[in-house]
């Protein structure tokens, strides 16, 4: 690690001689080595994260910004120290940064981070009637249980307001007061008119209003969240039930609605598949060659790091890496599409290494 400080203590846009310096010492001591780096302030706080295969090659472009607007020359404006660390692969360097940026949460890599807003997720909410929305990006709201990620927000959208309308769930503002029918002391002092439509043309129990208990309600959820998980197709069934119906009684424009709904949760589920697929794969050993040091080798289960370590050189490296693997691979988990929200970086970064270099996959190892 290599640090310069300038010894004063202020706000003020970094100056000239201080970056002068800072580009000195990157000179002189940064190697192109993978490695993470980080911008901090006056104050020692990290306003920046990066990484790069080529750690001096990269910071020193961000001393050749033409123009005081490019990102270089704005994170260099708020930086007075550079440090950085060099990581056995490009690889690891990826990781680290990830993590970096998760423990410090640089408020310049959050201003210009636009990724994970590439990304849909279906949130359903914790507390008295759950609900499911479409969120764009990963969040840190651990209270809640994200489904995804999936590419086409709107689309997305469009299928969970069938799911919604066909579950009978809420979709209103979260901080609405729930009402219900088993919570009698309170009607019995404040009677309740229905709060929005989608109660009366029944497509909400209507939980603000007394219209169903708690266990009604949350037995829906669980038909929902059965479907999102891929066990249970009854939010499809209850839909295909009533287009036949709808069929029977002659009533085609009706059956025509239905149709459309159905092919719209189609959707949803097709994309859900999908994305079990991809998690599922995502579960192997992968050995990454080491840049000036040790072979590095990862155990990847569902899209996310559970342990790393030098490849094993000795007997006793092997038998320990053999304890490790039936410890995490020895677990089954039932293949779902939630992912836990702290996860969700970790799963996009792996799978969008693995589409980067496809050619990555010929160095992990399946484990049945
Ligand atoms: S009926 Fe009540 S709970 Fe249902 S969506 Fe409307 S306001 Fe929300």
């Amino acid at each position: 690690m290599t640090r310069v400080r300038n010894a004063s203590k202020r706000h003020q846009p970094t100056s000239d001689v201080q970056i002068a310096a800072m580009r000195q010492l990157v000179k002189s001591g940064a190697k192109d080595r993978p490695g993470t780096y980080r911008m901090l302030s006056s104050t020692g706080e990290v306003v920046y994260v990066g990484k790069s295969k080529r750690v001096r090659t990269r910071l020193l472009s961000y001393f050749r910004c033409a123009y005081p607007e490019e990102k270089g020359a704005r994170i260099l404006r708020e930086a007075e120290t550079i440090d950085w660390d060099y990581t056995p692969s490009e690889f690891a360097a990826l990781l680290q940064e990830l993590r970096l940026i998760k423990r410090f949460r640089p408020r310049l890599n959050v201003a210009m981070k636009r990724d994970g807003l590439h990304y849909a997720f279906i949130k359903i909410t914790k507390g008295a009637a759950p609900k499911l929305a479409v969120v764009r990006g990963a969040s840190a709201d651990n209270a809640s249980i994200y489904y995804g990620p999936f590419v086409g927000a709107q689309r997305i959208g469009e299928a969970l307001r069938e799911l919604n309308d066909a579950l009978m769930l809420r979709d209103c503002k979260s901080e609405l007061k729930m009402h219900f029918s088993d919570q009698q002391e309170l009607f019995q002092i404040f009677p309740r008119t229905p709060g929005c439509i989608r109660h009366e043309i029944n497509k909400c129990l209507g939980p603000c209003v007394g219209g169903c208990s708690v266990s009604e309600y949350d037995e829906r959820v669980g038909l929902a969240r059965a479907f999102l998980d891929g066990s249970s197709d009854g939010p499809m069934e209850m839909l295909r039930g009533k287009m036949e119906t709808a069929s029977e009684r002659l009533e085609f424009e009706r059956a025509a609605s239905y149709r459309d709904k159905l092919s719209r949760l189609e959707i949803l589920r097709e994309q859900f598949s999908r994305l079990r697929f991809a998690v599922e794969n995502l579960s192997f050993v992968y050995t990454v060659k080491g840049h000036e040091g040790p072979d590095m080798v990862y155990l990847v289960k569902r899209g996310v790091v559970r342990a790393e370590l030098d490849k094993p050189r000795s007997t006793w490296q092997r038998a320990k890496m053999k304890k490790l693997v039936e410890d995490i691979f020895g677990v089954t988990e039932k293949p779902t599409t939630s992912v836990p929200t702290h996860e969700i970086d970790e799963l996009l970064l792996l799978s969008s290494w693995f589409r980067r270099f496809p050619k990555e996959m010929g160095q992990t190892k399946q484990v049945c």
